[in-house]
This record gives C-alpha cells, structure tokens and sequence, in this order.
C-alpha cells in the first residue's frame, strides 16, 4: 500500500498496552463517543465503531466473574487457576489469581491487578484484595 492513514501511524495497540505494563502502569483505551473501556486494545471501539480513543490508567480493581481449577502433578508444577475478571471500569479479561490456592477462589470475590514480569512481554495477573 502506497498510502499512508495517520490515523493508524505509530505503533500499534498492543505495542502501546505492553509499553505502559513496562513502566508499571495498567491502561486501556477508553472511548470519547461513548466513555466505555474495552480489552483487548483495539484502533476502534468496538462498543460504538468510534475512533475516539484515549489511554486511562485503570484502578487495577476487579471482581471474579469465573473461575476454574486447571489441575497438574505437584512435580508439574501443581494446580493453578484460570479466572475471568471484571475490571472496575468494565472490561473483562481472562487472568488468573495469585498468592492463593486455586480452589478457594470464588466468584464474586474482590481482587487487584498486579503486572507480572516474569516473561519478555508483561501482563497482568490478580491478587486478592487487601481488607475484603
Ligand atoms: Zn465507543
């Protein structure tokens, strides 16, 4: 293609998500039209179809809205859990929790995003809420 759109140039969102992880901050884009969040990141909104986007740091607050148990040998590395949570703000993304056995997380229960950096690329895991 010969032609450029500025409205895409510069580095794509997923560049830009993976870019604030590095710098210990949680954002996603929020819509101008329609003020909603969504995940994964995206050029155009996909609740309105807008191209009015704008990056907001989130509360890193959410809520267990699934969970399950994915169970492997101890010498495997033992049981872990995979969960989608509902952020603060709206998106739900697929995660898991962290610093607590697999079975005892909960729907319904209040949990924090903290950025894993184990990888080479960041992302984000939960840990329970502090005084829940
Ligand atoms: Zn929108």
């Amino acid at each position: 293609m010969s032609a450029t759109n500025e409205r895409f140039s510069g580095p794509g969102p997923d560049q830009i998500y993976s870019d604030f992880l590095r710098k210990d901050v949680f954002s996603l884009p929020q819509c101008k039209d329609c003020h909603e969040f969504h995940f994964f990141p995206r050029v155009v909104c996909p609740h309105c179809g807008g191209f009015n986007l704008e990056w907001k740091t989130l509360s890193g607050k959410g809520e267990i809205y699934s969970t399950t148990t994915i169970r492997r040998k101890p010498e495997r590395g033992g049981n872990y859990n995979v969960c989608h949570v509902t952020l603060e703000e709206g998106p739900r993304l697929m995660s898991r929790v962290d610093g607590v056995d697999s079975l005892d997380v909960k729907i319904g229960d209040q949990v924090t995003a903290v950025i894993n950096k184990d990888g080479n690329d960041p992302f984000i895991v939960f840990v329970p809420a502090q005084g829940v």
